[in-house]
């Protein structure tokens, strides 16, 4: 392996593995193991930014634990004890494993084992001393917490003081219709959130984007900002807010109409989130 990992890098297939990918994250500021229970690019939802090729609707396939398995050790094994950060060039102040994160291409929830599967990486990973001092990250849209094989996932990966990243792209329905192609009730949006809170630390990661000046208006961010308010006010614990933007290309049919929100209009509105007492942070 010779290639050079940037920060832009994200080629699932770049390790040549079928799981696990790195990733030199600029959000973590070194190693990010990602780890794609999706390898069928198979979401239930169809977001106008999804950067997953030929994305198709579904669930994710049965897992194969014992390569999932291999793949991890042999990877950390590489990184650890072998020349993962000299064969892709890896900066001195980058070779660290920041986190290892539940993020592919599809709902890493959608996993029928989803729990085993959390439980094997935790206890390798903590096996080779990984854990606690690196991040253990689930990235879901949160949409499949009903599920209880979902929920025994997140007490597992509570266990390892793990996180999830629960997508939140707009505070409305239609918002979430147009942005996400999911028809999610602003109920369902408020249990799924309640369980992910009561179970495991969970961070709210939003998309700010303009598209047909439909998405982001001022309306919408009013709105997320008065569900912010409720949720403080049903005692529903969210660790932070993390607003990003656009930065890589869609594989959407909308990818042409997709615009970035410029910075300054991001910082400001993390400015007035955080006047709601809540940390937030703006990748740009
Ligand atoms: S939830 Fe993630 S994988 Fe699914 S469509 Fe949206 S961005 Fe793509």
């Amino acid at each position: 392996m010779t290639a050079t990992l940037s920060t832009t890098e994200h080629d699932r297939n770049i390790a040549g593995l079928k799981y696990i990918y790195p990733v030199m994250s600029r959000r973590a500021g070194g190693l990010s193991i990602g780890i794609n229970f999706n390898p069928n690019n198979a979401c239930n939802w169809r977001c106008l930014y999804c950067q997953v090729p030929n994305l198709v609707a579904g669930n994710a396939p049965e897992m194969d634990f014992k390569r999932l398995e291999h793949e991890l050790r042999h990877f950390l094994d590489y990184v650890q004890h072998g020349t993962f950060f000299q064969d892709f060039k890896v900066i001195d102040s980058q070779q660290i494993i920041k986190d290892i994160a539940i993020s592919g291409n599809g709902e890493p929830t959608s996993l029928k084992n989803f729990s085993q599967a959390i439980q094997l990486i935790g206890d390798i990973a903590s096996g080779y001393g990984i854990f606690p001092n690196s991040k253990f990250v689930v990235i879901s849209n949160g949409s499949l917490l009903h599920q209880s094989n979902v929920q025994n996932g997140l007490k597992t990966l509570a266990s390892f003081q793990g996180e999830l990243w629960f997508k939140l792209d707009s505070a409305t329905v239609a918002g979430r219709k147009l942005i996400n192609n999911t028809g999610q009730s602003q109920q369902k949006l408020l249990q799924n959130l309640q369980i992910a809170s009561s179970l495991c630390h969970t961070k709210l990661q939003t998309c700010m984007l303009h598209y047909r000046q439909q998405l982001w208006t001022d309306n919408e961010k009013q709105v997320y900002l008065q569900l912010l308010v409720s949720l403080q006010q049903q005692q529903i614990s969210i660790q932070k807010i993390m607003l990003y933007s656009i930065a890589r290309q869609s594989y959407q049919p909308e990818a042409e109409e997709l615009r970035s929100m410029p910075s300054e209009e991001m910082h400001t509105f993390a400015t007035e989130i955080a006047a709601l007492g809540y940390e937030v942070s703006v990748s740009d």
